[in-house]
C-alpha cells in the first residue's frame, strides 16, 4: 500500500507557521486582514467563503466579507475591489470564482491590485511566476510542492506529468515544477495516447475533475500521485484518482479529500501575510 500524503497534517504545519507571523506582525503594531468577495449563493461557493473565513479567524487574520447579490454589476463589484484596493487593513483581496454568466472575469481579476491578489491570478502575477520571480504563487499548485517538499520527495530531474492545462491548477502547476527542476509534461483533452505519457511520471498530477479518470495502469510502479480533483459521486467526495488500485501501485499518493483540499487555504493564508509583510515594508 502507499504512502499516504496527509494534506491535513502539512495544511496544520503551514498555518502554525502563519499564525506565529501573524502574532509577530501584531506585535509590531500591523494587523493581517484579507476581503473576500462572494457574488450571488452557489453552495459551494458558500461553503469555500465560510471555510475561509473560519480558516483567518483561526490564525490571527482578520477577515472582511462582502457578500453581493447575484444581480450585482460588473461596473458594482470593480468599484468594490477598487475601494479595497486602498484600503490600508485589507491586505489580500479574494474574489471567489466562477463569478455569475453576465460579470467578466478577467476584468474583475485585473481590477484586483496586484499587491493585494492572493489568489496570484492577476497577468501582472501569472507573467512573474513565468520568469520565476515572484512573491505570491497560485495556491493549489503551491500547496502541491508543500506537500511534496514536507514529505522530502525530490522534485529535480524527475518526470513530471500534469494532467490539465488550466489557468488556476494545470498550467501553474507545470511552471512550478519546472521551476524546481522537474521535467514536466502537460497533457489536456486533445491529448494521445495520455496513458503512454502518464506512465513515464515519477510524479503524476491530475487536475481533470472526472471521478474515476486515474486507474492504476496509467501509473508507473512506485511513482507519487497527486490529486487535485474535487468531484462527487452518488453524493460522495472524491477525487480523480481510483484510490483503491492506484494506492496499490503508486509509492505515495494524496486521498481525496484531506489532501490538496486542505492545502489551498493554507497557502492562501501564506499569501495574505506575504503580502502584509510586502506592504509594510518587510
Ligand atoms: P478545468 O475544467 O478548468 O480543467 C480541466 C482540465 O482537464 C482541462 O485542461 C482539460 O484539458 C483536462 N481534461 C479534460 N478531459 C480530459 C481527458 N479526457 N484527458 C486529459 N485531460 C483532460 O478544471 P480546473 O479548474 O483545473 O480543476 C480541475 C479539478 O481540480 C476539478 O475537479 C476542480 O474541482 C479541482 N480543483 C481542486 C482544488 C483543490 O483545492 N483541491 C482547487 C482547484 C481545482
Amino acid at each position: 500500500m502507499s504512502r499516504i500524503l496527509d494534506g491535513k497534517e502539512v495544511s496544520a504545519s503551514v498555518k502554525a507557521k502563519v499564525a506565529a507571523e501573524v502574532e509577530a506582525l501584531k506585535n509590531e503594531g500591523i494587523g493581517v486582514g484579507l476581503a473576500v468577495i462572494l457574488v450571488g449563493d452557489d453552495p459551494a461557493s458558500k461553503i469555500y467563503v465560510a471555510n475561509k473565513k473560519k480558516a483567518c479567524e483561526a490564525t490571527g487574520i482578520k477577515s472582511f466579507e462582502y457578500i453581493l447579490d447575484e444581480n450585482a454589476t460588473e461596473a458594482e463589484l470593480i468599484s468594490l475591489i477598487e475601494t479595497l484596493n486602498s484600503e490600508k487593513s485589507v491586505n489580500g483581496i479574494l474574489c471567489q470564482l466562477p463569478l455569475p454568466g453576465h460579470i467578466n472575469e478577467q476584468a474583475v481579476i485585473a481590477a484586483i491590485s496586484p499587491n493585494k491578489d492572493v489568489d496570484a491570478f492577476h497577468i501582472s502575477n501569472v507573467g512573474k511566476i513565468m520568469i520565476g520571480n515572484f512573491d505570491f504563487l497560485p495556491c493549489t499548485p503551491a500547496g502541491i510542492i508543500e506537500i511534496l517538499d514536507y514529505y522530502g520527495i525530490e522534485i529535480a530531474g524527475k518526470n513530471c506529468v500534469v494532467i490539465g492545462r488550466s489557468n488556476i491548477v494545470g498550467k501553474p502547476m507545470a511552471m512550478l515544477l519546472l521551476h524546481r527542476s522537474g521535467t514536466v509534461t502537460v497533457c489536456h483533452s486533445k491529448t494521445v495516447n495520455l496513458k503512454e505519457i502518464t506512465r513515464t511520471a515519477d510524479i503524476l498530477v491530475s487536475a481533470v475533475g472526472k471521478a474515476g479518470f486515474v486507474t492504476a495502469d496509467m501509473v508507473k510502479p512506485g511513482a507519487v500521485v497527486i490529486d487535485v480533483g474535487i468531484n462527487r459521486e452518488n453524493g460522495k467526495l472524491c477525487g480523480d484518482v481510483c484510490f483503491d488500485e492506484v494506492s496499490r501501485v503508486a509509492d505515495s499518493i494524496t486521498p481525496v479529500p484531506g489532501g490538496v483540499g486542505p492545502m489551498t487555504i493554507a497557502m492562501l493564508l501564506k499569501n495574505t501575510v506575504t503580502a502584509a509583510k510586502r506592504q509594510n515594508g518587510r
